[in-house]
């Protein structure tokens, strides 16, 4: 008998990740099946990141890199930064990081231990909530509602501090709802956390530049007042559709900054070099690509939420960021992991039930519209069908 550490009796998983395997399974026996569940850009990363990265191997780039990354890599992720907040950042703290998930892994291994509360967004993206019960803390939702446009509030947010709160997750845009905080009720909830000075900030920006009808994507860099405690997530992932890449960086406090650096060390030693080449190509090349992406993005948004309500007992509230509708389902009678299995299954449309995403998810689905215009109007069509059965 092994006796491994009880974390691994609560650590969770990212359900969209059993839902590609069984849409991936089910196509390989031959089912026709859309897949808008997996939350990656249908695009290819843009021809000249893909060049530096093999320019870079060519060139001998095959050692190990600082464990916080590329001082070059560091400076690049300083000029975006710069370019898309207007804040000037120190490339010591910065560090580049095998995907963006690895800033919450480590953010939430440096603060979760049993009897500290860690304070997360649900619905949310499922790792913050697994992470925090693999550390014996305790997870403390903050709920998303669908009538705030499943924005934070600041003062329910606020109110959920306690003296033993060490860490709150923000993440806007968001993922799972689209989601996007508006700067007054950012401003409203820093105001507020002036007061709580012990409480650490992990802001999950990774799609910051996806938002839509006007919308500004605020980031809380933009608040000295919290600098001292603000963690940043940010990557290569979803803005450069570099997924496969696992490239992230994030922006760290002086006084946490150690401690990443070691994390690093013990595990990860650094990012693989020639990705690396491809990150700075990606932040100092021409954009274009980025924005064709997103304007793609915007009007499959468009259909999706138009699709969604044209349907028997669902209705969508329009997105305003990244990539995900969260349609409300509750009039179709369904449980949401249900509906969603069913659909797969039945229907051959493979999306993620809210419930995957927190308690508050229940009456919800996921649908990724980082799919083809087409793809999307067959998949709200096999739904219709399902429904209407
Ligand atoms: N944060 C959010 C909100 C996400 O949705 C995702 C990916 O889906 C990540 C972080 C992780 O990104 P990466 O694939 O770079 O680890």
């Amino acid at each position: 008998m092994l006796h491994t550490i009880s974390g691994f009796d609560r650590i969770g998983e990212e359900n969209a990740f059993a839902v590609l395997a069984r849409a991936t399974a089910l196509a390989s026996q031959g089912k026709d099946i859309i897949n808008l569940g997996i939350g990656q850009p249908d695009f290819k990363t843009p021809g000249h990141i893909v060049e530096a990265a093999i320019k870079a191997l060519r060139d001998g780039h095959h050692g190990y890199t600082p464990a916080t990354g590329l001082l070059a890599a560091r400076e690049a992720v300083v000029r975006r930064t710069l370019t898309t907040t207007g804040v000037e950042v120190s490339p010591e703290n910065v560090i580049i990081v095998p995907g963006g998930k690895v800033t919450m892994f480590a953010a939430i291994l440096i603060f979760g231990e049993p009897g500290a509360e860690i304070l997360y967004p649900d619905p949310g993206f499922p790792i913050y909530r697994s992470m925090i019960e693999f550390t014996g803390a305790t997870p403390v939702p903050v709920p998303i509602r669908e009538e705030n446009a499943f924005a934070f509030s600041a003062e329910e947010t606020l109110a959920l501090i306690t003296p033993k709160t060490r860490l709150l997750i923000l993440n806007s845009p968001a993922n799972p709802t689209g989601g996007v905080t508006p700067k007054t009720e950012i401003e409203k909830l820093v105001k507020g956390l002036e007061a709580h000075p012990h409480v650490a900030i992990m802001s999950d920006e990774i799609y910051d530049v996806m938002t839509y009808d006007g919308e500004e994507h605020c980031s809380l860099l933009t608040f000295p007042s919290i600098r001292d405690r603000l963690i940043v997530l940010n990557g290569w992932s979803k803005t450069w559709a570099m997924t496969g890449w696992r490239m992230g960086w994030s922006i760290w406090p002086d006084s946490l900054y150690d401690k990443v650096r070691k994390l690093a060390v013990n595990c990860w030693s650094c990012v693989n070099a020639p990705s690396q080449f491809a990150g700075i190509a990606a932040i100092d090349g021409p954009q274009d690509d980025v924005e064709k992406m997103c304007r793609a993005f915007d009007s499959r948004r468009k259909i999706v939420v138009d699709g969604l309500n044209s349907l028997p007992g669902i209705s969508c509230a329009t997105p305003k960021g990244a990539f995900y509708a969260f349609p409300n389902i509750k009039q179709t009678g369904w449980p949401a992991k249900q509906l969603a299995a069913a659909l797969l299954d039945e229907a051959g449309v493979a999306l993620i039930g809210g419930p995957d995403f927190g308690i508050l998810g229940e009456g919800y689905i996921r649908l990724s519209y980082a799919n083809s215009e087409e793809n999307i109007l067959r998949a709200i069509e096999r739904i219709e069908r399902f429904l209407s059965k």
